[in-house]
């Protein structure tokens, strides 16, 4: 877990007639002769949006872990009593607090946590990188149900590579969401091209979801295998092939 500490902030972006001003933090600056009140207080669309000169403005408010964590154990107590669950009984009495710490700890930390750090050092190599059997753990946006699988990514680099661990340590990140795989390699083939910048890559993960396993169609066995390739590995036939060998090795 990222040791980055995050406190409770707002998120601002103010669109007027000199451009877009994006800040994180409950003070612009910029902007003293706006009301102090407006400006630090809980935000209110509609205040900001008569202030002269604003054409639009987006505020999020960002929560520290902490105060995410309390507000969801609340929601779960809710959520339980309305289950008929008996939260006196020592089995569920922590379960809603245990429950709120675990999504946003663990199982969706990837929403809440900055991303690991991710260097790259430069090198002249010029043949595939790949690295194979990263354990993926992730959750199916439409049921809530665990995905659990494996993934392999491999690259060809342009001049840069990355420390094999930080490979893992990516796909980790953006599995720990809620989402469909079809989207959760593409995030992961789209941030290593932005960051790496490899003359192609390929993201493949194979894995079981809970969602058809446990309930629905009930196919025990079933994997859903997903593909996503950039680059010289959609252009190059025997690159791609070199990957998928990789993937059956
Ligand atoms: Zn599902």
């Amino acid at each position: 877990m990222s040791k980055k500490h995050i406190t409770d902030n707002w998120y601002i972006k103010v669109h007027d007639a000199k451009g877009d001003y994006e800040k994180v933090g409950d003070y612009i600056p910029e902007r003293k002769k706006m009301p102090e009140s407006i400006i630090t207080t809980s935000p209110n669309n509609d205040h900001w949006n008569n202030w002269p000169g604003i054409d639009s403005i987006t505020i999020k408010e960002i929560m520290s872990p902490k105060k995410r964590i309390k507000k969801l154990t609340k929601v779960f107590e809710k959520m339980l009593k309305v289950m008929d669950i008996d939260q006196n009984s020592i089995h569920f009495k922590e379960t809603p607090e245990r429950m709120a710490r675990m999504y946003v700890n663990e199982v969706f930390k990837g929403l809440y946590f900055p991303e690991p750090k991710f260097t790259v050092f430069d090198d002249d190599s010029e043949e595939m990188v790949f690295l194979g059997g990263i354990d993926v753990h992730s959750t199916c946006g439409h049921h809530f149900a665990a995905i659990k699988g494996t993934a392999a990514i491999g690259y060809i680099p342009n001049g840069k590579l990355v420390g094999i661990s930080k490979l893992a340590r990516i796909t980790d990140y953006f599995a720990r969401r809620p989402q469909v795989q079809e989207m959760l390699v593409a995030d992961i083939a789209d941030y290593l091209m932005e960051k790496l910048k490899p003359k192609g890559l390929g993201v493949y993960i194979a894995a079981q979801h809970g969602c058809i396993i446990a309930r629905g169609a009930m196919q025990n066995d079933s994997i859903m295998k997903t593909t996503a390739l950039r680059g010289c590995f959609l252009k190059d036939k025997t690159v791609a092939e070199e990957f998928y060998r990789n993937i059956s090795l």
